[in-house]
């Protein structure tokens, strides 16, 4: 089992998530982050920390689709374990549908 970020933080990127995880298995890419499944230690830590509700377990239903994408970008993308600002518009697309079909983004972000 491991825990998988999902289509809400996709442009919301708060990243308070990143500053509990003991072992630092988040990975940046450029508008949402992801958690490499191998990493992860199922500690369930980051799930209520993250404002936009986009931490699940993947023993939920449903989540295959999340469960690949993280897998395959935390391959790619830069570990970042520091909380940065978040982006200034985060509030407006909380929430919103179609996320991903609209803005994902493979790019990587920064990192630290
Ligand atoms: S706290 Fe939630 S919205 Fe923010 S980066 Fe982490 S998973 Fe994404
Ligand atoms: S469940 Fe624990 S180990 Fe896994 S990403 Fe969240 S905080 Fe890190």
């Amino acid at each position: 089992m491991t825990y998988v970020v999902v289509e809400n933080c996709i442009k919301c990127k708060y990243m308070d998530c990143v500053e509990v995880c003991p072992v630092d298995c988040f990975y940046e890419g450029e508008n949402m982050l992801v958690i490499h499944p191998d990493e992860c230690i199922d500690c369930g830590v980051c799930e209520p920390e993250c404002p936009a509700e986009a931490i699940k377990p993947d023993s939920e239903p449903g989540l295959d689709k999340w469960l690949k994408l993280n897998a395959d970008m935390a391959k790619g993308w830069p570990n970042i374990t520091v909380k940065r600002d978040p982006p200034p518009d985060a509030k407006e697309f909380d929430g919103k549908p179609g996320k991903f079909d609209a803005f994902f983004s493979e790019n990587p972000g920064e990192g630290d």
